[in-house]
């Protein structure tokens, strides 16, 4: 088939966006096409996330549209058969945990694509172009061999360094669909990096669920580095030299002006030696995101996080210490079963007497297989979780505006990522300053992409003010 095109839809977190980037590079290179119009395409993905009930249930939902476009005939055996175009794949989280199951669910569907099969996807999409049906959700990785990326362009290209995770806290469904921790090689983060830079990305984040452990799963071979399946499989690379701070150094050294940011970071995991790179390193800018997920002790213990209350605030306090101007973002957690009210104010006065600088904020959302999905009897029940969820909120907002406002009158650097021109006829760029915080400047021409010096002229919860200096 000639001009074959594809619509991938992505649901969830920034490494499925890293993942949906990573598809369309590689089905380019098979001779396709991309198109936002999903009815024109000849193959639909749906690159799922399974974190909360309510994005499985979307993907399913998705997938049910689409499967009545493809619509099915009955054969002369009296078989119902579908029509075998558009080709319909459903890959990520949800994929990785239904595997051959959806095939009963979803008759329609073609390839079943498990999270660490991804790099496999150009021979898979040949076979099921041939009439195959496949499920591959095997747990040991496909190795990628290649730079294959076809990058939305903007000014911030993220960079997967390591994927899966071995922390098993009691909630979570990472380590269930991201199997463990494993990290890239070196020269392929490299190159990715170098490409990105060419095409004039002007911000790298780099990307995985515990940078920290970056290297910690890195064997040395003869002909240069490989991917090991487990922190316990090997050392770090050659005798402790690569981690986190290593790759830093590497991407720092490369020419031109760009920054660095990478998420992340597990409280515990963070080394001194990271912290002297963020202060040493010119591009690498001061944001640390670090969950807390909760500020009461039991159930940090109940959720398997391996910190108190006053471990994670003497983590935050050192940072603070050390890098004055740092942004501090958090996770937490509202509802978590057997969750007290009592347990659950410590949450909000944990946040606000941290001073984070701002929170993504969640109902607790059972996830099959996890440890605390089982404890049914003390699920909280939905009206107690939403009015919970609705006062740590309430204080994430206070915690903005309180951060915000300690950069009235500062002068800062701002990289553009955005221009617009809006409806009452004002012109505004809109960037990030390094340590992450957004800022909307009057400007009548389009900066973006540019590096400019901004004097910060008003607070506001989300956001910040500026005028170019
Ligand atoms: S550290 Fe915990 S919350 Fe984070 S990905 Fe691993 S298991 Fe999930």
């Amino acid at each position: 088939m000639e001009n074959k095109k594809v619509y991938i839809e992505t649901l969830g977190c920034q490494m499925n966006k890293s993942d949906a980037e990573r598809m369309y590079g590689m089905l380019e290179h098979i001779g396709y096409t991309q198109t936002e119009n999903p009815k024109e395409a000849d193959m639909l993905i749906i690159n799922t996330c399974s974190i909360r009930q309510l994005s499985e249930d979307k993907a399913y939902s998705q997938i049910g549209v689409w499967g009545k476009w493809k619509g099915m005939t009955v054969n002369e055996n009296g078989t119902r058969v579908y029509n075998p175009y558009p080709k319909i794949v459903f890959a990520g989280c949800v994929a990785q945990q239904a595997g051959e199951k959806l095939f009963r669910r979803a008759p329609y569907v073609d390839l079943v694509l498990g999270t660490q099969r991804l790099y496999e996807l150009p021979n898979l999409v040949k076979r099921i172009e041939n009439g195959e049906r496949i499920v591959s959700v095997d747990e040991k990785p496909f190795e990628e061999s290649d730079i294959q990326i076809n990058r939305v362009k903007g000014i911030n290209a993220w960079v997967p360094i390591m994927e899966g995770c071995n922390n098993f806290c009691t909630y979570c469904i990472v380590p269930y669909t991201r199997g463990r921790e494993r990290s890239r090689k070196p020269e392929l983060i490299m190159a990715e990096i170098k490409k990105a830079l060419s095409e004039g990305f002007k911000e790298i984040t780099l990307l995985g669920q515990n940078v920290d452990s970056y290297g910690k799963g890195v064997n040395e071979t003869q002909n240069g580095f490989e991917i090991s399946d487990t922190k316990e499989y090997g050392k770090d690379l050659a005798g402790n030299t690569i981690n986190l701070s290593w790759l830093l150094r590497q991407i720092n050294a490369l020419e031109g002006k760009f920054r660095i940011r990478f998420v992340t970071n597990y409280p515990t995991d963070i080394t001194d030696e990271v912290i002297d790179t963020v202060i040493e390193l010119d591009k690498v800018c001061e944001y640390f995101h670090i969950p807390m997920q909760s500020g009461d002790d039991y159930v940090l213990k109940k959720m398997n996080r391996r910190y108190d209350y006053a471990t994670y605030k003497k983590i935050c306090d050192h940072i603070r210490s050390r890098i004055p101007d740092v942004t501090i973002t958090s996770d937490f957690i509202a509802g978590f079963p057997g969750e007290t009210e009592e347990q659950f104010e410590n949450t909000l006065k944990a946040m606000t007497e941290l001073e984070l600088d701002y929170s993504n904020t969640a109902a607790y959302s059972p996830r099959e297989r996890t440890v605390a999905a089982k404890w049914v009897d003390k699920y909280i029940p939905e009206d107690v979780k939403t009015d919970r969820l609705a006062r740590l909120n309430e204080h994430n907002r206070a915690c903005c505006l309180i951060s915000n406002k300690k950069y009235l009158g500062r002068e800062m650097e701002v990289l553009v990522e955005n221009y617009e021109v809006r409806k009452n006829g004002d012109k505004v760029i809109t960037g990030r300053t390094r340590n992450n915080k957004i800022v909307h400047i009057p400007c009548d021409r389009d900066l973006t992409g540019e590096f400019v010096n901004v004097r910060i002229t008003n607070a506001r919860t989300w956001y910040l003010n500026g005028e170019l200096i």
